[in-house]
């Protein structure tokens, strides 16, 4: 994929461990303020918590030229979503509302709970954030046998390098677990998962996941200009060996890897397919027929 020297989303941030308001800064602020003005320590903790962004909140930061290889590659990546889907919203009559990206290594604290690198990747429709663990792309690039980028081989050798367009299209499958949820589509499964057996539940999860490859899929097709040979071979390839426990979505409050599957490898490669070649999101109705 041509994604070197390309716009980069403003939207992607790193997640730089917790706010200091809730810890040592806190209670010391607390203290002075308690010593010098007579002021309820309380009040003070809870001032300094709400000046550090929040007791509880993860503090990040937006990224800058000296963010890793893959901070730079996720933010185009995002910028194309946002092209993207700005574009297809606009032909809808809608107005896109873009999603930040949070890069964290370690734990995350989300709306949908606290999560760690064992998540894997997810979406937490509770603050409409896309939450992404670096080593996730590491361990992508072991487990499908993808050399990934060496450092400082030059530009040509950046390019188009085996396992970008797979990265990629995790990125894209996230967001359009956001798009879902911006046209309301998984709320309306989640009323519907709660009036359901556990079964029928699972396959409503699972025409939840396909719409979202076929969403990626409309991605690709309108991002035709930056991908190379052998890319959607790559994303296909993704699809059908990303297993379910690390492509894992959190589920209402708390971000649990879930178990839900995201439908069989020929299920994902045909849904991502269908959007592929479309390029419409109206070719990506996978909750009524067979999927
Ligand atoms: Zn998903």
């Amino acid at each position: 994929m041509k994604w070197r020297g390309r716009r980069q989303s403003s939207n992607v941030r790193m997640s730089g461990g917790k706010a200091a308001g809730g810890g040592i800064l806190g209670i010391i602020i607390g203290l002075v303020l308690w010593l010098v003005f007579d002021m309820n320590p309380m009040t003070a903790f809870q001032t300094g918590s709400s000046v550090a962004g929040g007791g509880g909140s993860t503090q990040t930061q937006p990224i800058d030229e000296n963010s890793g290889r893959d901070a730079q590659f996720v933010s185009v990546v995002l910028a194309d979503t946002e092209r993207v889907w700005s574009q297809v919203f606009q032909e809808n009559g809608m107005t896109y509302r873009e999603p930040e990206l949070i890069l964290f290594n370690g734990r995350v604290t989300s709306a949908c709970g606290s999560a760690s690198s064992a998540t894997g990747p997810f979406y937490c429709p509770g603050d409409q954030k896309v939450y992404l663990d670096t080593s996730f792309f590491a361990e992508m690039r072991q487990s499908l046998g993808i050399s990934g980028d060496q450092q400082g081989s030059g530009d040509a050798g950046n390019q188009g390098k085996a396992g970008d367009f797979a990265q990629a299209y995790v990125v894209a499958h996230e967001v359009g677990h956001h798009v879902q949820t911006l046209l309301g589509i998984s709320q309306k499964v989640n009323e519907a998962r709660r009036q359901v057996s556990k079964t029928q539940g699972n396959e409503l999860s699972v025409r939840q996941e396909l719409q979202a490859d076929c969403f990626a899929g409309v991605w690709a097709n309108r991002n035709q200009q930056y991908i190379e040979a052998g890319d959607i071979d790559e994303a296909l390839h993704a699809a059908s060996q990303i297993g379910d426990d690390r492509l894992a979505h959190n589920r209402g409050q708390v971000a649990v890897p879930d178990n839900f599957t995201h439908g069989t490898s020929q299920q994902r490669v045909n849904w991502f397919t269908q959007g592929f070649q479309s390029g419409d999101i109206n070719s990506c109705d996978t909750f009524s027929g067979a999927i």
